[in-house]
């Protein structure tokens, strides 16, 4: 039975049962938490995030995926922590997340060398615990596929097919990253069916998407809430018609839900909240998304199989 690393062990992909693919109980800086932690209320966040995880495992969600990497403060004793009192599997990624810098630790190692640092957390587990991750993480996003992206794609592919660890590349299809990322993939040999090209879903391009899935990837329609990206009812146009043409086994569904952020001065993240993403939130989907989906024609069927097979399928090793 192939089975998913998670904060508790590794299960076996039967136990996963209704997944959000990606999700986030904290996103924050990680040289800021370090040098200015006055900025951050830990309580606060922790309260954030264990009420999330209660509210989706009330919706029958049993596994969440939380893919935040280096850059994003991926804390495993903090995920940890999120899944035994909540009882959720909670997966976590290897990887980095950068729009195009790189400290210099990772600048001047090549991409072997960044690809060992993933396949050590992969071999031994992440922040000296033997917490494994699940998956591996990259980025592209509006400066493109930079020589510093590139490097961190190669590293992840190298790594990836080393481990047999499927990859969530975040892409930005404004300016079509995912092609480039999967060009990239395909020259490193990568299977391109381990590969998950998140966010895919902030265009209804219905053309861009279909290039995409013509190389042979997972996509993500993963961001429902943030409107300022694609508003809900264009999400919901294109997951129909994917739906119709027959993508309902290479499609995700989820938010990339943060449960706190640090990306804005709090009294301006306020303002956004209620201005521009209004109904982002954890359990949108359940609440809003899936049973408007459901009036429009989605199946039962359909919804399980992008919630919870496959999920088995992409993370299953
Ligand atoms: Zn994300």
């Amino acid at each position: 039975m192939p089975a998913v690393e998670t904060t508790g062990g590794s299960v076996d992909v039967d136990e996963l049962g209704l997944t959000l693919i990606h999700e986030h109980f904290r996103t924050t800086d990680e040289a800021g938490r370090f040098q200015f932690p006055h900025l951050y209320d830990e309580q606060a966040e922790w309260e954030a995030a264990i009420s999330d995880a209660n509210a989706v495992k009330g919706h029958g969600v049993r596994t969440v995926v939380d893919p935040g990497a280096m850059f994003l403060t991926r804390d495993v004793a903090f995920s940890k922590r999120i899944a035994d009192e909540s009882g959720l599997n909670v997966a976590l990624a290897t990887g980095i997340y950068t729009y195009d810098h790189l400290p210099q630790v990772l600048f001047n190692r090549d991409e072997d060398g960044i690809a060992a640092i993933f396949l050590h957390e992969i071999e031994h587990g992440i922040q000296g615990t033997g917490i494994k991750p699940a998956l591996i993480k990259c980025a592209a996003d509006e400066p493109g596929v930079t020589p510093n992206v590139e490097k961190v794609h190669r590293a992840a592919a190298r790594a990836s097919k080393q481990s047999g660890l499927p990859i969530m590349a975040h892409s930005r299809p404004a300016n079509q990253t995912g092609l480039q990322q999967m060009r990239i993939f395909a020259e490193e040999g990568v299977d391109p069916s381990v590969v998950h090209v998140a966010h895919t879903g902030d265009t209804d391009d219905l053309d861009y998407i279909e290039r995409l899935l013509e190389t042979g990837c997972w996509i993500g329609m993963d961001r429902y809430g943030l409107d300022l990206f694609l508003p809900t009812d264009r999400r919901n146009a294109t997951m129909l018609a994917l739906l119709e043409r027959g993508y309902v086994d290479r499609m995700f569904i989820s938010q990339d839900y943060c449960s706190s952020i640090d990306w804005f001065p709090p009294e301006v993240q306020v303002v956004l909240k209620e201005q521009a993403v209004p109904d982002w939130s954890m359990t949108f989907l359940f609440e809003s998304v899936i049973p408007e989906l459901k009036e429009r024609g989605m199946t039962d069927k359909q919804l399980d199989q992008m919630m919870v097979e496959n999920p088995k399928r992409w993370l299953g090793r």
